[in-house]
């Protein structure tokens, strides 16, 4: 075959048109980037080396190596992973597959007009995969051959990043993947052996495959009085941990190094909120390393996210998002579960259906509730002072937790919510994690716990509203009575409130009552000369009523006379088995 030039994909030569021509703050992140498709690779042939051992042709030891050479001013980094057929190199390296980059991409051509700087940071936070070589190099061949095809029918992909790239075959004893970068009149610092194994320390240490360097030793110069300079030996050596990080011990690991994976695994820039790791032993035998973001992705609502937990078997990488692992309203969650006892082959159909996955799900939704419960329980902390005058003492552990559940709230917590629709197993932990507005506080602070605790003598339901708005909530005619008697009433005004409250009938014994709905019964709070007022006005007023009655008989179920009032002059509730007036809205602007 001989060489063929096909255009890259519109949103690529986009793409990059943008990595090439922004400011870059961390480049370095290309090699990051690099180095993590090499694993892939690696994990893919490991994966379909599973049902065909002969993929791995007598080499059975996965690595990637770093390489340079000075004189070239060539970075190749080569793994003998799954490699790519000519057409996979094609379709892989000349389109945008990941929604990753594609999320990226609409975010940089939004309404916002960012700078170049600004798009410089952000290709640094998302990182472009492949495409973020060309930050350091001007040309990038990719040489590769896929397991099992023939030596002959190697591939050699070539580009400058313009808006093309050639294709030829070759031939290619190595299976596997080198990635060779040109690099550019002001990336030299790569061709530099200590730099490289900086960053890979910095980005890649968590790798579980071994990443090799060829060892340098000084060399005086030949002469007197010439430079001496390092040389290349021959011998190779593993400049990473190559180590698992969820599978050393947790002694071993720092916060740093909890941090960055995090923000490998999950292309957040910022550091989580919170994390939890451990080994599980009993009937099913798992280690999980589960993170809470601090920060709500963007996608966050969109219905198809995926769950962010990664499944491994025996530390071999079996799949991305599953699903089966992590409930849809702990989609926020990310991290890693590595399953001693699942088959290595396990397929996305078998994962709904074992008992193993079953026990891990519920081990790990219990894991984030219990992270969740420390975090709210640590959030506030009150300074207090006991009689001998003993400040106590707070661990800098549980201060460095302070804030940090109405972060996360603020954030996760109208997601959290739905979970009580979702998971009746865990309802009443869920809903000692809720917190709202109430008319005594703006701020969606007050737990149901809270509420009860500052209920009047008397007072037999916990009262909430639902609204819009805040403002909506707390102008409310419905609330007068509250107002005037001095009962807290919660402010509910998330979107899915209405909704997960069908399914929160009561807290801890005492019920939930709308205050929009039916005749709101006060109970033992409503004296009883108020009572009788409004049974005499409602026989006084029997004919106005009636009228009124007819008069809105297309519009209202019934006119009563009411309590609830204390200065508007009428308002509109619904019956107490009615659909409320803000899910009746809800779902009017759903189409239904
Ligand atoms: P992602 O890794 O998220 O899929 P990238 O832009 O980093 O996105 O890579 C695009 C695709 O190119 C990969 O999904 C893979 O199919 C292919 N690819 C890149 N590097 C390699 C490699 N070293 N070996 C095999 N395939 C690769
Ligand atoms: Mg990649």
């Amino acid at each position: 075959m001989s060489k063929h030039t096909h255009s890259f994909q519109a949103e690529v030569a986009q793409l990059l048109h943008l990595v090439t021509h922004s400011l870059y703050s961390n480049k370095e992140i290309f090699l990051r980037e690099l180095v993590s498709n090499a694993s892939d690779a690696c994990d893919k042939l490991r994966f379909e080396a599973l049902n065909d051992a002969t993929l791995y042709e007598d080499q059975s030891n996965l690595e990637v190596r770093v390489s340079f050479d000075k004189a070239a001013r060539t970075l190749t980094i080569q793994d003998n992973g799954i490699g790519m057929s000519t057409q996979e190199a094609i379709d892989h390296l000349g389109t945008i597959a990941k929604s990753g980059t594609k999320d990226f991409m609409s975010r940089l051509s939004g309404d916002q007009k960012q700078t170049a700087s600004e798009q410089g940071q952000l290709i640094g936070q998302f990182g472009v995969g492949f495409y973020s070589g060309f930050i350091v190099a001007d040309k990038i061949t990719v040489e590769s051959r896929r397991a099992g095809l023939k030596a002959n029918e190697g591939v050699r992909w070539t580009s400058s990043g313009a808006g093309d790239f050639e294709v030829e075959q070759i031939e290619r004893a190595a299976r596997g993947t080198s990635v060779i970068l040109h690099l550019r009149g002001d990336a030299e610092e790569y061709l530099n052996a200590w730099q490289l194994k900086q960053i890979i320390g910095k980005y890649s240490d968590h790798i579980s495959l071994p990443i090799l360097m060829e060892k340098e030793e000084w060399k005086e110069g030949e002469k007197e009085g010439e430079p001496g300079s390092m040389v290349k030996t021959g011998e190779w050596e593993t400049v990473n941990k190559a180590s698992a990080l969820w599978s050393r011990p947790k002694k071993d690991i720092t916060t740093e190094q909890y941090q960055d994976f995090y923000k490998s695994i999950s292309h957040d820039h910022e550091a989580p909120l919170s994390w939890s790791h451990n080994r599980v032993e009993g009937n099913t035998e798992y280690t999980q390393l589960l993170y809470i973001p601090a920060k709500a992705p963007f996608d966050l609502w969109n219905r198809d996210k995926k769950a962010g937990v990664k499944l491994y078997v025996k530390r071999v990488f079996i799949m991305d998002d599953a699903e089966a692992l992590m409930p849809q309203y702990l989609r926020f969650v990310k991290g890693v579960i590595d399953s001693a006892d699942l088959p290595l082959n396990v397929s996305r159909e078998l994962l709904q259906e074992s008992r193993d996955v079953r026990l891990i799900r519920d081990g790990s939704v219990k894991r984030v509730l219990s992270m969740l419960e420390d975090l709210a329980k640590h959030d506030k902390h009150e300074a207090s002072e006991s009689a001998d005058g003993v400040t106590d003492v707070v661990s800098d552990e549980d201060k460095a937790k302070e804030g940090k559940y109405s972060q996360f709230y603020a954030e996760f917590g109208a997601v959290l919510k739905e979970g009580l629709g979702e998971d009746f197993a865990n309802r009443e932990r869920l809903a000692k994690l809720l917190r709202f507005s109430s008319t005594s506080s703006d701020t969606a602070s007050v737990s149901l716990q809270d509420y009860k605790a500052r209920m009047k003598e008397g007072q037999e339901a916990i009262y909430y509203i639902t609204a819009d708005t805040l403002a909506a909530a707390k102008n409310s005619p419905q609330l007068e009575v509250f107002k005037k008697k001095g009962i807290e009433v919660l402010l509910m005004t998330d979107r899915v409130d209405e909704w997960a409250l069908n399914y929160l009938h009561d807290f801890d014994g005492t019920p939930l009552q709308s205050v929009a709905k039916g005749a709101v019964d006060l109970g033992k709070l409503q004296d009883e000369a108020e009572k009788k007022a409004a049974e005499e006005a409602a026989e006084a007023f029997k004919p106005l009523l009636a009228k009124l009655k007819e008069a809105l008989k297309d519009k209202a179920e019934d006119v009563r006379v009411t309590t609830r009032l204390v200065d508007s002059p009428a308002c509109l509730v619904v019956q107490d088995d009615g659909m409320s007036q803000q899910l009746a809205r809800m779902l009017k602007q759903a189409g239904q």
